[in-house]
């Protein structure tokens, strides 16, 4: 196991469309899940936060996504929307790949994803709220998406000590 570093924000590997998992990379994957958790762990004791990373931020374009729910990972293999409830809210967020930096987003409050898991079953999750808007996040990695993409108003952006100091909530953790 080992932390790997963290592509950054303005690296082209961010932008590209990641490739789906077969099942015979499932060993390749075990190794690259827990790689990924054991860096969100690291990000965590850095910066105080943090909840999910796609391989695209470890330089891995293949549709994997790594959370940490109440310190446990969860991985999803080849993970995708199957429905939301079509109401949008506005969501604080923050990335890996840009971690001093934080705005507002708009999101679904309400997913249902389906995904692998690492035995290969198919397994289907409803998330709402804090946890519909990081699944929608870590998603959109996987084809290319920024959350800064998704940034109406500019003047949300924010540090995180402003972050911090401001707009903290405990939940969002
Ligand atoms: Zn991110």
């Amino acid at each position: 196991m080992a932390v790997r570093p963290i592509i950054q924000l303005g690296n082209p590997v961010l932008r590209q469309p990641s490739r789906p998992v077969e099942q015979s990379q499932l060993e390749e994957v075990r190794e690259l899940a827990r790689d990924m958790f054991e860096t969100l762990m690291d990000f965590r004791q850095q910066y105080g936060y943090g909840r999910g990373i796609a391989a695209p931020q470890v330089g891995v374009n293949l549709r994997v996504v790594v959370m940490a729910l109440d310190g446990k990972p969860l991985i999803m293999i080849n993970p995708r929307i199957l429905r939301h409830n079509g109401k949008k809210e506005l969501f604080w967020d923050s990335c890996f790949s840009c971690p001093n930096l934080w705005f507002q987003v708009e999101r679904y409050n309400q997913v249902t994803v389906e995904y692998r898991d690492m035995d290969w079953q198919l397994r289907v999750t409803e998330a709402q709220d804090g946890l519909a808007e990081l699944m929608q996040h870590e998603l959109d990695h996987l084809d290319g998406r920024q959350a800064i993409d998704l940034v109406k108003d500019t003047s949300s952006f924010c540090t995180t000590d402003e972050y911090f100091s401001r707009h903290w909530q405990d939940k969002e953790r």
